[in-house]
């Protein structure tokens, strides 16, 4: 099994955190927005998007290795806490 031959029948996005792809149903958009790093579950604001999986391991990663500024092309460090408190509740724990 190769992978390649399931039908596309939804749009993929590769996860910043533990660099999986993922239909892009099953991953949060992120967008920065002043410094920040906030969630958009519905994809609505504009600029450019990160995905990641809604989950807190995958967030970790994701900021370890200082993947959201390279992802949204941001020079400095983003404030994750918006997120991470979106993801927290996500999660249901
Ligand atoms: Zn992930």
């Amino acid at each position: 099994m190769s992978g390649r031959t399931h039908a596309r029948v939804c749009p993929e996005r590769t996860c910043v955190g533990c660099r999986e792809r993922a239909a892009k149903t099953e991953l949060l958009r992120t967008v920065e927005i002043e410094g920040e790093c906030v969630p958009d579950p519905r994809g609505t604001l504009p600029g450019r998007g990160a995905y990641v999986h809604p989950a807190l391991v995958c967030l970790d990663q994701a900021v370890r290795r200082r993947a959201f500024p390279r992802a949204l092309r941001v020079p400095g460090p983003l404030d994750v806490m918006a997120l991470r408190r979106y993801v927290e509740q996500a999660q249901g724990c």
